[in-house]
């Protein structure tokens, strides 16, 4: 793909483990600046002028960011969710876009379906309960949980996490699966193990069907703000919501509203519109809300893991062959960052 003088300039703008940072180091001249980080921000700037690819994530590569990259052939984003990047404007330039599919896929699945289980059988809330003190005598009904086997699971996506969150549901949890997709799902040839367990189902059929809804697809300009007022009014009283895709899916304000006025049993959110969720958003301290910190793919196995298939995937652009996972970048998804959002999401 790239092949002009062997050692290039590379910018890497997420910490990257030691073992993967000295496979960098070992073929090419290599700067580490997170401009996450405002002290960074200066060296960041600086070593945009010469970058010929970077490795990194969490932080919006939009149309501003490439103007002072002059250089850049390639970008090896250390995530599966590509909306930290602005694709018309790499399609444009021509610059290669790497990511990491299938790495995170079963990691970010155990993710969402802990937020199925801390949200259905209140762990986090009474787990305080024990942690505080308030374990006085045998709980009664006003703690109950609701059962989560048997419960029908609407899938918003159904691609590699979908479908991996739809195995622990089916398999392992006797649930009905109903998922929403573009496209659907060739279940003989791609998921012979949820044939009869799984149907693609249209949006708002499976709103008002599934007692737990499951967000699990890219943000995209057609998916950003999917889930709104009558989206949320759509979904059966006592139902629960989960967000393990990205925040601006959401349209948060909905979110509050169907949990305190509507009938919204609880949420289980492992991503916000904006991150780190500012302390005075009233998700962070609502009592039927888990909100985890973006954490999907957050194990020391996969992070690894994505750390080395980005840096594999560099290292194969920059010496001119095919990288193992390149993004059609002229696929259509066209996102970016909320008007206003200072930081893109993290990693995932
Ligand atoms: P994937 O294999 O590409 O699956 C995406 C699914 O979403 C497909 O079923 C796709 O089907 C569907 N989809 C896409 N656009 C849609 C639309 N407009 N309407 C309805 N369905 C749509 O991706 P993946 O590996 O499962 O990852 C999915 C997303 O999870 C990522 O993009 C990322 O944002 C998020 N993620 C979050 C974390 C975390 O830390 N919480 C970690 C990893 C990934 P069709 O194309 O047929 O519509």
């Amino acid at each position: 793909m790239v092949n002009d003088s062997p050692r290039k300039k590379v910018l890497v703008f997420r910490e990257l483990p030691p073992d993967q940072l000295a496979r960098l180091q070992a073929q090419h001249d290599v700067s580490v600046a997170n401009p996450r980080e405002p002290e960074q921000l200066a060296a960041f700037n600086a070593a945009l002028g010469s970058a010929q690819g970077m490795i990194g994530a969490s932080y919006p590569i939009n149309e501003a960011v490439l103007a002072c990259a002059p250089r850049l052939q390639v970008i090896s984003s250390v995530s599966v969710g590509v909306d930290n990047y602005t694709l018309s404007a790499l399609a444009a330039r021509g610059i290669v876009l790497c990511y990491t599919p299938g790495v995170l896929t079963e990691t970010t699945a155990d993710t969402i379906f802990a937020l199925v289980m801390a949200t259905s059988r209140r762990l986090v809330e009474l787990a305080n309960h024990v942690r505080e003190g308030h374990w006085s005598r045998n709980i009664g009904e006003e703690l109950f949980g609701w059962d989560v086997h048997g419960k029908t699971l609407g899938l918003l996506g159904f691609g590699r996490i979908g479908q991996a969150v739809a195995r622990r549901a089916a398999l392992g949890f006797g649930m009905p699966v109903l998922y929403h997709s573009r496209h659907p799902v060739n279940l003989a040839t791609a998921a012979p193990d949820l044939l009869g367990k799984a149907v693609h189902t249209p949006f708002d059929d499976l709103l008002q069907r599934a007692d737990i809804v499951a967000a699990v697809l890219p943000l995209s300009n057609e998916t950003r703000g999917l889930m709104g007022p009558r989206e949320f009014g759509l979904m059966k009283a006592g139902a629960i919501f989960i967000n393990g895709a990205r925040g601006a899916i959401v349209q948060e304000a909905a979110l509050l509203q169907a949990l305190n006025q509507g009938g919204l049993r609880a949420a289980g959110l492992d991503v916000f519109a904006t991150e780190p969720l500012p302390m005075g958003s009233p998700l962070r301290r609502h009592p039927r809300v888990t909100a985890l910190p973006h954490i999907g793919s957050a194990t020391f196995e996969t992070r690894h893991a994505m750390a080395e298939l980005a840096t594999t995937n560099l290292l194969q652009a920059l010496a001119g062959e095919r990288p193992l996972a390149v993004f059609d970048t002229s696929a259509g998804l066209s996102p970016a960052p909320l008007a206003g959002q200072r930081d893109g999401p993290v990693t995932g």
